[in-house]
């Protein structure tokens, strides 16, 4: 299946909490959109790797993705090796996405930066004829994605570039609080974390809400690039 964008992420939720408005308005423009996510994250404090498959599959239904598939890489500790890089150039390979969508290229969480480059770097090999790859025993044909934007996590990295996601807020919401073990649950006896306070939850919205205004539009996703922006006339900036 041919995609237009496909999006990865160390962890399930990575997707969402970054860019899950993005992805919502491109789907509702009638783009066709795939998450891979590398590690079932297993090491997470909350939950187990069982109940976030099924977050995230929830997570998928509400974002009206064509497909989401997991690697089942090691959380916490793959690494960007030969092994890994050709495990993602066969989805890159199987999907042929023009627009790569990956972690933030630095976090506080070490696999986002590690998850980053990985993608980064496969996306480059992938467009290399000379290195052959086989899914389900076919030959795969060489395929490099035009661009890839990496979206913004936990730390306040500043964007090269906002998307406008006004109308999209509540579907992204309702997304990330697809991860009910991830996330602000008062009723939860698991251990409290960062990313399960209040704060985060809400930072999530406020930080889509305060890049809004300094665009001027409601809801905006910030994400950075590798190479300079470009557009076909100024009439493409908003
Ligand atoms: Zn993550």
């Amino acid at each position: 299946m041919k995609l237009d964008i496909l999006a990865f992420g160390a962890h399930p939720d990575d997707v969402e909490l970054g860019c899950s408005g993005t992805i919502a308005k491109e789907i509702s423009l009638g783009k066709k959109v795939g998450i891979i996510d590398l590690t079932r994250g297993e090491l997470g404090t909350r939950g187990s790797a069982e109940i976030r498959d099924r977050e995230a599959q929830e997570a998928a239904k509400i974002l009206g993705v064509s497909v989401r598939e997991n690697l089942g890489f090691r959380d916490g500790f793959f690494v960007n090796d030969e092994f890994h890089q050709l495990e993602i150039i066969k989805m890159i390979r199987k999907y042929q996405p023009e627009i790569i969508l990956c972690n933030a290229i630095e976090d506080r969480h070490i696999d986002h930066g590690k998850g980053s480059k990985l993608v980064s770097d496969a996306c480059f090999l992938s467009g290399l004829i000379k290195i052959e790859t086989q899914l389900e025993g076919v030959i795969q044909k060489a395929w490099r994605p035009k661009v890839v934007y990496h979206y913004i996590q936990w730390k306040n990295i500043e964007p090269d570039f906002a998307v406008d996601i006004t109308g999209f807020i509540d579907t992204k919401m309702e997304s990330v609080l697809a991860y009910g073990t991830q996330f602000y649950d008062p009723n939860s006896k698991e251990p409290v974390t960062p990313i399960t306070s209040k704060n985060f939850l809400d930072s999530i919205k406020y930080r889509a809400q305060d890049l809004g205004r300094l665009i001027g539009v409601e809801y905006a996703e910030g994400f950075t690039v590798e190479r300079y922006l470009a557009v076909n006339s100024l009439g493409d900036l908003i």
